[in-house]
Parts: structure tokens; sequence; C-alpha cells
């Protein structure tokens, strides 16, 4: 059996280099109630459904206790669904802006295409928000043939329902013939939950979280050793492979098509 599909992330993994757009729209939410947030609190549990990740960001012992010294109390379900309810107009805004095509995507997904896999997508966005991520990645050449978000799947990450709902709209199987890519821990989880496949994207994702110019900045012996920070926490999340970007995928790919002819499964 040879691999029929792969599921991509979006943010951090086909656009948005370093994830930056839901980092600012979350701190710029979190400024707006007076209890302002740290990159790398913005950063936690990226990848679930947002009023999930929004709920585990107020739940951060420094976060609850800036909230309860502004507000008076703890932050409570009220809170989350408040600030769940802000974050979409706020994002629709800084998607334009942040949600740019990585490079060398279009060109990875035609060779993904060239070896026979179909291409679907999951995402912690809610499909306003991802329909104007679309918009921008096709203008800029990258379609999947399939996207899903969490309401249409009834949950999002790590739960495998999205995954679910893309080998439908494909019309493919079995899922142990699918492949997930993704920046995160919840990609992950996501992936093994479906009984898929998974690669670990570092360079142009969340765990590096540096956008282009930043990580170009950087020298390249810190480069590097966030990139191998990084890859070990996909890799304990429960990637098979890891790869810097979409971009150079291929080897990758070409490995998973290895284990598998060797009888090999991903397991849970
Ligand atoms: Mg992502």
């Amino acid at each position: 059996m040879s691999l029929r599909a792969v599921i991509l992330d979006w943010a951090g993994t086909t656009v948005d280099f370093g994830c930056q757009a839901p980092v600012n729209v979350l701190q710029r939410l979190f400024d707006e109630e007076h209890v302002p947030i740290r990159g790398s609190e913005a950063r936690h549990s990226m990848g679930r459904l947002k009023r999930d990740q929004i709920r585990d960001i107020l739940a951060l012992p420094r976060v609850a206790e800036a909230w309860a010294s502004r507000h008076g109390r703890l932050p409570g379900e009220e809170d989350v669904a408040w600030l769940s309810a802000r974050f979409g107009p706020l994002q629709q805004d800084a998607v334009a802006v942040y949600s740019g095509v990585i490079a060398g995507v279009p060109e990875a997904v035609a060779r993904m295409r060239g070896r026979g896999l179909k291409i679907g997508s999951t995402t912690g966005y809610t499909r306003p928000m991802l329909n104007a991520v679309m918009a921008r990645a096709a203008a800029e050449g990258y379609a999947p043939d399939a996207s899903v978000t969490p309401e249409e799947a009834g949950a999002g990450r790590p739960l495998p329902f999205m995954c679910y709902q893309n080998a439908i709209l494909l019309q493919a199987y079995p899922l142990e013939s699918f492949v997930k890519i993704g920046d995160t821990a919840a990609d992950m989880e996501e992936g093994r939950n479906a009984g898929m496949w998974t690669i670990g994207v570092t360079l142009t994702g969340n765990e590096v979280g540096l956008e282009k110019a930043a990580a170009d900045r950087l020298s390249s012996s810190e480069l590097a050793a966030r990139v191998a920070r990084a890859r070990e926490r996909l890799l304990a999340a429960g990637a098979h492979a890891v790869v810097e970007s979409v971009a150079q995928v291929d080897a990758a790919l070409d490995e998973v098509e290895r284990w598998q002819r060797n009888g090999m499964k991903p397991g849970k």
C-alpha cells in the first residue's frame, strides 16, 4: 500500500511563518482586558480550538493571578466565552497581514500531488477565519483539496474528528495511509489519535516561534538550538519524523513510505 493523502495544518505550517497571527491577536485581546500576556504565554496550547486555547492560557498561574489582580476574581468560563467571542473580529484583521503562504509550499504541494497524494487540511481557526486565510493562500498558489474546521467536525485537536471528515471529503482511506503534517504538539496528537503517520514542522512553526526576518537575524548556532528544542518537543508529542519546513518534506515522506513498505504501522 502506498500513501494516499496528507492532512496539512495552516498557521505555522503552510501559511504564516512563525505562527504570528494568532499570537498577535491573543496578545491584543489580553491587552484590551488590561492583562498583557507574553509571547510564550500566547503560544501555549497553540493548535487547539481557540476557545480551548484561551481557557488553557487563562489557567496559567501567572495569567490567572494577573487576571485576578485586575478584575478582582479568578478567570471563569464567562471570561473564556467573552474572550473567544472577541477573538474572531480581531483575527479577521490580522489574517490578511500575517497569513502569507510560506516559501516553497506551493511547489512542495505540487510534488505531493505528483506522487499521487490528495491534500486535506485542519486548523484551530473557525470557518470565517479560515476562509480569509484560504482566500489569500489561493491567490498565492496554495489551495488544498479539502479543509475542515473544529466546529464542522464537532471538536478540535487533539481529537481526530477533523481528520475523519477530511477522509470523507477526499474519499480516501485507510487513515494509516495518511500523513498529518503540522507545527504543534496538538497536531501530532491529532494525527496519532486518527491512526495516521505524523510529521512535525520546526523552523516555520509555533515551537521556534519566530517570523522569517527574526529567524534570519539569529546566529546560525542560536537558530539551530531553537530548531533542535522544537524537534525534541514534537518528537515527544508523537511525531514520527520532523522537518524544518513543508518545503523540505519530500525525504520524510519517502521515509514514511519505506516504513510502510516494510510493514510498519503508525500505531495509536
Ligand atoms: Mg499551526
